[in-house]
């Protein structure tokens, strides 16, 4: 079982020096501020069901990438006492554990010349162990990217990346919304930023964290 380390030495592990893993961050950082000021845009005319304590986005499969995943870690430790976060890697990797065949397999090629992942990713559903009692985001303003675009943009069909909830409020109102697939790829040129993975696999490997 994992145990908590420090994230600086999680950071140094990843990007090899403090100043890689800061370059990284900041361009993150900047992105997510980008990301989330044209949601608003997007967003401002519409009624939308989401709300201060609305959970339902964080019981799905959220996929991250390790920059993303180091960013939040490095949040979660300064913000969060020793007792809570030894419970937080407890929850996450008996999560992962109890996952461990559907995670896993995102590690490797689709079955049955599938073109992606997408039929494992729907069978895949937990309570996010970021997820506070009071149904707060323990990392909320360095959340993923997923979780900022979730309920506010299309998925590859077209049709809303976002729960039932955010569906069966926008039928009937006029969209122009950013594609999420495509402001996802947007992280792919940042370093450690092209594969994703759930956060119990993240936080089951933390030594390993790609
Ligand atoms: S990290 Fe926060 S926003 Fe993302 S799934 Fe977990 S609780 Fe939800």
């Amino acid at each position: 079982m994992s145990a908590w380390v420090p994230a600086a030495r999680l950071a140094h592990a990843l990007f090899g020096s403090e100043a890689g893993y800061l370059e990284a961050k900041i361009a993150l950082l900047s992105l997510y501020a980008e990301v989330d000021a044209k949601v608003a845009e997007t967003t401002k005319d519409l009624t939308l069901p989401c709300h201060a304590g609305c959970d339902a986005c964080c019981h799905e499969a959220v996929f991250l990438t390790p920059l993303e995943f180091v960013v939040a870690y490095d949040y979660l430790s300064a913000h969060t006492g020793p007792a809570e976060l030894a419970s937080i890697v407890r929850e996450a990797t008996a999560l992962y554990e109890h996952h461990q065949g559907l995670i896993d397999a995102f590690d490797v090629p689709p079955p049955g010349g599938a073109a992606d992942h997408t039929d494992i990713a729907r069978q895949l559903k937990f309570r996010c162990p970021l997820l506070a009692a009071d149904g707060g985001c323990r990392i909320y303003p360095v959340r993923e990217l997923y979780a900022r675009l979730f309920g506010a943009s299309f998925n590859a069909q077209g049709g809303i990346y976002g729960c039932h909830l955010v569906g069966e409020a926008l039928v009937g109102q006029t969209l122009t919304l950013l594609n999420a697939a495509s402001t996802a790829q947007r992280l792919s040129s940042f370093a450690h930023a092209r594969k994703r993975q759930v956060f119990p696999h993240y936080f089951a490997h933390l030594w390993l964290p790609e």
